[in-house]
This record gives structure tokens, sequence and C-alpha cells, in this order.
């Protein structure tokens, strides 16, 4: 606790090319960036607010989270923060597993986990302020599906998304695409009897009705229905079995792997 009374923190939600989101953190002055794909779009939220960045936060090296940085830092000379193996240039703080960070401007601490699979080096950012679970997980955890395995194994995979699954359940889970309804509609092909996925499909049908996005979303609500933390449910694996993607008796990692390769050619 401080003694100086703070601002409340929000997060913007800017969109982006297709279907990216990007984040704006902010406490009404300044505002810290995560995963600014593209510059134009983050400049025009921190005019149209009245914020002055302060710092870069990214995810993982795919151009869609870090094309707009060098047209960023040409304009503000701030800190990047930004995974320590994932080949990207020009991080000032390199980061893993255990570090935290505090963020210039901003009263705002943040827990940074190793979660490689969409690629090896890829890093999420988690707040644990008591009322305020935040999570921004990039690539790796969407509303209802996870990021594709482009570098890392099914196994680390799995193992990167247990670690976001043991967030308490009212973190609210800010991922980098809008998905959703696609991701829902495979879960209810993988998991047709789960009455919580039906209620999410038509919540998130109606927001995209309106351009609403679906995000962010809660890890309590990932827990009961994105299929990628329930490959070791009894339903979903005799669906993979019925669908003569597993065999009887398979491991977990197999599950996993099984159901993902589903969700690629679904
Ligand atoms: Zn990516
Ligand atoms: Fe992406």
């Amino acid at each position: 606790m401080t003694s100086q009374p703070h601002r409340d923190l929000s997060v913007l939600t800017v969109p982006a090319f297709n279907d990216n989101y990007l984040w704006v953190i902010h406490d009404g002055a300044h505002a810290a960036v995560v995963d600014p794909g593209d510059a134009g779009p983050i400049r025009d939220a921190l005019t149209q607010h009245g914020l002055s960045l302060t710092a870069i936060l990214l995810t993982h090296h795919h151009a869609d989270h870090i094309g707009g940085v060098p047209s960023l830092l040409a304009q503000a000379n701030v800190p990047v923060f930004g995974p320590r193996n994932d080949g990207i240039d020009g991080i000032t703080h390199p980061l893993g597993e255990g570090d935290r960070i505090t963020l210039p401007g901003l009263d705002l601490e943040l827990d940074v986990l190793d979660v490689p699979g969409h690629t090896l080096g890829h890093i999420a950012y988690v707040r644990r302020s008591p009322g305020a679970h935040w999570l921004f997980c990039g690539d790796t955890l969407f509303a209802g599906g996870c990021g594709r395995l482009f570098e890392g194994t099914p196994s680390q995979m799995m193992d990167s998304l247990a670690k976001l699954a043991a967030l308490p359940d009212d973190t609210l889970v800010y991922c980098a695409h809008e998905y959703t309804v696609s991701n829902l509609r495979f879960a209810q092909a993988v998991e047709p009897d789960n009455q919580g996925l039906a209620l999410r499909m038509k919540d998130a049908s109606e927001k995209r009705g309106t351009r609403l996005p679906t995000v962010p979303s809660t890890i309590g609500l990932e827990r009961g229905t994105n299929p990628f933390l329930r490959a070791t449910e009894p339903g979903i694996v005799q669906s993979l079995v019925d669908a003569g993607r597993l065999k009887p008796g398979a491991s977990p990692v197999e599950a996993f792997a099984a159901l993902r390769e589903w969700k690629n050619v679904f």
C-alpha cells in the first residue's frame, strides 16, 4: 500500500487489422500498450483519451504483435518490455518466468510467466492486485481456444495453458485476437452437451452481431468452456475417439495434441 492516493487503472480495447486486439493500460494520463502490432490505432487511442505513452509490453515476436513498435518509439522513447528468448530486437527490459515489473508512470506491477507453445519464447503478464486480476496472454490462450503450435510442442502448450488455468477464476483474460465464435463452434462440436458452452455461444454471437468484442473473458469461463483447458474431460476424450482422432487409453498430451490438430482442419 502506498500512502499516496492513486488513480484507478483501466484497459482500452483497440481493434487492429482484421481481428487483433491491442491493449492500452492507463490511469487517465499515462499509458502502457500491450502488443502494438500497428502504431496508427494506438496513436489514435492515445490522442482521443489524452494519454502519454510510458511503456511498451510485448508477448511474442509475430509481426501483428510488434509491427508498430519502431513507429511508436520514434515519437516517444519509452522502455520496451518483452520476452528474453523470442528473438525480438530492441527490448530494453528482457523478461522471463518469475520476473516482476513495475510499469513506469503507472501504479501497476505485473508478474511474468513463460508460456511456450505458439512461439518458444512467448511470455504472459499477470496482474495480481486484490480485486483486479488481469492476464495479458498474447496468442497463447484465446477466448474458447488457444494459439497454433508454430514453434512449440503439444506438451509445452499444455503446460503453458495449465499455468494460465491455475490463475484465479475472476482473472480477466486479455487475449490478442477476436476468434471467439469460430473457437466456440469447434468447442460445441467436441463437447455438444456442455450447457455453459451453449450459453457462451449465444452471448458471443449476440455480441459479434453488433460488432462488440467478446474479450476480455475470465479464467473461470475458460475453465468451464474452453476445450483446450479440458482435453482430459471424459466427454472430450470420447469425442476424439469417436472422430477417429485418438486411440482409447491415450495419454492426456496425446488427447491435447489430437484436439489441436482437429481444430487446425475444422
Ligand atoms: Zn502470434
Ligand atoms: Fe497474433
